[in-house]
């Protein structure tokens, strides 16, 4: 019997575990290539994830956008096609979830992020066990760079979660400039009594460095003109790791965040009008192509190429409510809904050597899989907390065997505290979503709809159907045991392992 992602079925890892589909030779030719490279070269590879911001399915090149949308990418472009490029990579519809779920292999009903916090509101990572901390405790160094926004308060802050270094701003890019733009705040721009009231506002309005287990200290106010140079800066001080780390024996995780392609896009002054587009979202993107262009030649000239697996994704999909400061994707809808193009993002991996080039696949992969994925080329996982769900499923077969298959059967799909969608194979069941405008299909973007619970459950058949407009359940009742499966067994870890609320829909705090 062959393979197929609905009707085989997926074996048991633990109890605090997503089942796993089990695919025995790829497993075993994985686990034989990773442990010859361990031996090969007497390390545990090294990690780079850049992650980017509001960057929309659509916006590379090598997803069809580049040059086609006014912004060309040839150096990510050119990492997709020495890699494998995943097609259904998903994130969650927002920031703070996404990153949240990254660093712990956890959806956002279990780490408490169900949305971001913003202007200073407390609640992030407390109680929470992050990738970092594991790895650095596998004799990992970690280095995180760049946007944050998981928690300002000081338990969260990544000095004191598991990096050894951090250089970035602690929130969000739009909180630190948008009230200084008078073009969008007019009104407190022009008041000193207003612009007073928002000065004294409880965030840090630098970008701080700080060492592990330190105070942050502040590099510089983030204003317009600092905002502008930031993934400039950034890029250099993780240029600069890099060359350092390259000359020491140990293995390392570099977690890049960019600044952009959040709103607003002020761009670096030599990147302004420097694509097709001659737009500020746009010269951003050809910015950020730069960066990764950047750290993979820095990779390569202190020879590290092939001992480091890279990864480059999206963390939420594209912001429409500030078109034309937005991203491009073909789904439906946008950041922060559970349409397609909420969730869907960009994910290419490379390791040279390692990942065969010129893959494409449409294997199901989440952020939660990258905690056990890393865990397990570190040679750390067991290190995985018992205590607790772990929603993420080691991916390492998937990724190092060509043609390899995902090992994942489901992604569930959260809107904030709403269960709204299971994916199986092609086949997406909606409970609910935000709103049921036909014009939502292009337009206006997930975080103005209202949450709609559903009389009858909706099933959308993505390859016919990646817009996600005609529901196809009646056709196919047949599959409905499939996607109760996968409901029901999600849902009900949760009797065991109750939800948590750290920054919830309606009540911060
Ligand atoms: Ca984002």
């Amino acid at each position: 019997m062959g393979f197929d992602p609905i009707a085989t079925p997926t074996v048991p890892v633990a109890e605090h575990r997503e089942p796993v589909f089990d695919h025995v030779e790829q497993n075993a030719a994985a686990a034989q290539r990773l442990a010859d490279h361990v031996a090969r070269t007497g390390r545990r590879p090294n990690i780079l994830v850049v992650l980017m911001d509001d960057v929309g399915w659509g916006d590379f090149g090598c997803y069809g956008g580049g040059i086609a949308v006014g912004a060309p990418t040839p150096n990510i472009d050119r990492l997709a096609r020495n890699g494998l490029l995943l097609t259904s990579c998903y994130s969650e519809p927002t920031c703070s979830p996404s990153r949240a779920t990254l660093l712990t292999g956890r959806y956002p009903m279990r780490h408490g992020l169900q949305r971001p916090p913003m202007y200073g509101e407390p609640g992030g990572l407390q109680g929470e066990v992050t990738v970092a901390e594991l790895l650095s405790d596998a004799g990992y160094v970690t280095q995180c760079v760049g946007k944050w926004h998981v928690g300002e308060n000081p338990e969260s802050q990544p000095q004191n979660v598991g990096f050894d270094d951090f250089y970035g701003f602690l929130s969000v890019s739009d909180m630190y400039t948008e009230w200084r733009d008078p073009y969008f705040f007019p009104e407190i721009v022009y008041s000193e009594e207003r612009t007073r009231w928002i000065e004294n506002q409880p965030f840090n309005k630098c970008f701080v460095h700080a060492t592990r287990g330190g105070e942050p200290e502040e590099v510089e106010e983030v204003t317009i003109p600092v905002l502008s140079t930031l993934d400039e800066k950034w890029c250099a001080y993780s240029e600069d790791f890099l060359h350092r780390i390259g000359e020491q024996d140990k293995p390392w995780f570099l977690y890049h965040n960019t600044r952009g392609a959040h709103f607003d896009n002020y761009p670096l002054e030599k990147y302004l009008g420097s694509s097709p587009a001659r737009h500020p979202y746009k010269d951003t993107i050809v910015e950020l192509d730069a960066i990764v262009g950047r750290l993979v030649a820095v990779l390569e000239e202190t020879g590290q190429l092939d001992d480091t697996l890279i990864f480059v994704s999206s963390d939420n999909g594209p912001e429409m409510e500030t078109w034309p400061d937005a991203a491009y994707t073909p789904f439906r809808c946008a950041k922060g809904s559970t349409w397609e193009g909420g969730v869907r993002v960009p994910g290419i991996f490379s390791w040279r050597g390692m990942i065969e080039g010129g893959q494409a696949s449409d294997g199901l992969f989440n952020f939660t899989d990258l905690f056990p994925t890393f865990l397990a080329l570190a040679g750390a996982e067991d290190s995985i907390p018992e205590d607790r769900f772990i929603d993420g499923v080691d991916q390492t077969s998937f990724l190092l065997t060509a043609d390899g298959l995902s090992n994942r059967k489901f992604h569930h799909y959260w809107l904030g505290t709403v269960f709204s969608a299971v994916r199986v194979g092609e086949y997406k069941m909606m409970l609910a979503s935000t709103s049921d405008d036909d014009r939502d299909v292009v337009n206006p973007g997930g975080l103005t709809g209202v949450t709609q619970t559903y009389t009858y459950a909706r099933l959308y058949n993505l390859y016919l159907d990646p817009k996600e407009t005609h529901s196809y359940m009646i056709r196919k009742l047949a599959y409905l045991s499939a996607m109760q499966e996968g409901v029901r067994d999600h849902v009900m870890s949760f009797a065991k392992y109750p939800p948590k609320s750290i920054v919830g829909m309606n009540a911060p705090g």
